[in-house]
């Protein structure tokens, strides 16, 4: 606490220890409608935490649950891409409409945002959280029941403001096998139980591959440490998913909605249960 505490956080920047957490939250637009937010993060980039977050989005839809996602990969921003989303966002004087799939996905993104997609945000940290705060304060959402967030890779700065600002219901953490050795995942579970988010949901990607002739399944980084890692943090839902050309050509084509068998599907089951009590 500093030494001239006037006990008002509002006016105060300091996150000291006798700061009300529910201070620092923000409000979304007056318009939007929000009904539960699940963040997606990962200990590092190149994970599939974009893939994962597009699959999961694309399952709520089909579910039949109004879903938006919100892109807080602002220097990575993929998910228009693997939707298929080409046009920008556009403005009203209420506030920022967000873009819509053709499956119905409401999705915000700096690349929605840039006139030239191949464009590289050199931003400083700050300038970067800021704009995620945009994205839930002045983006009116329209009647969504679930929202996922695709965090930016790590536990830095941007993701840290995220938490804070914005109310959570869960986290799920994207890995891989080789992530699971290394410790890395072991840093973003840790940060998402710090920030008192619950973690609904663990998502081991790249796993495995399928022969194609005999279909038998082949851990190409060894056995998976996921289920050991699930029970130790008591995470109920563990989905593993397969190295699988079908989901980068989908991601490429932008065709995540279209794809005849969506691996998570059954894990979205397993999550939603968690926070609909
Ligand atoms: P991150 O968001 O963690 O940086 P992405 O989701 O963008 O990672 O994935 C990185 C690349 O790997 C993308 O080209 C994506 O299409 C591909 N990819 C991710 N998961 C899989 C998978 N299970 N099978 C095949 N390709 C995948």
């Amino acid at each position: 606490m500093a030494d001239n505490c006037s006990h008002d956080c509002s006016s105060c920047k300091q996150n000291c220890s006798s700061r009300d957490k529910k201070s620092l939250l923000k409000k979304p637009h007056q318009m939007s409608d929000i009904k539960k937010v699940i963040a997606v993060v990962s200990g590092k980039g190149g994970v599939g935490k974009s893939m994962t977050c597009a699959l999961l989005a694309a399952a709520a839809q089909d579910k039949g649950q109004v879903t938006a996602v919100m892109d807080a990969d602002i220097t990575g921003p993929s998910i228009p891409k693997m939707f298929g989303v080409r046009e920008r966002a556009s403005g009203s004087e209420n506030g920022i409409i967000p873009v819509v799939t053709e499956g119905g996905v409401q999705i915000m993104s700096m690349n929605v945002l840039l006139e030239n997609e191949a464009e590289p945000v050199v931003w400083r940290g700050s300038l970067i959280s800021g704009t995620v705060l945009q994205f839930w304060t002045d983006v009116i959402w329209t009647g969504v029941d679930i929202m996922f967030i695709d965090m930016p890779p790590g536990t830095g700065d941007v993701p840290l403001t995220v938490f804070q600002s914005i109310p959570i219901d869960g986290v799920i953490v994207v890995t891989t096998p080789q992530d699971l050795v290394g410790m890395i995942v072991q840093k973003a579970l840790n940060m998402a139980q710090m920030m008192n988010v619950p973690i609904l949901g663990l998502v081991e990607n790249m796993s495995y591959i399928k022969c194609p002739d005999c279909g038998r399944k082949i851990s190409v980084f060894g056995e998976s440490g996921v289920d050991a890692l699930a029970l130790e943090h008591g995470i109920s839902a563990v989905a593993k998913m397969p190295i699988d050309a079908n989901l980068t050509k989908a991601a490429d084509c932008g065709n995540i909605e279209n794809l005849n068998d969506n691996p998570l599907s059954d894990f979205l089951d397993k999550v939603m249960a968690q926070i609909k009590k």
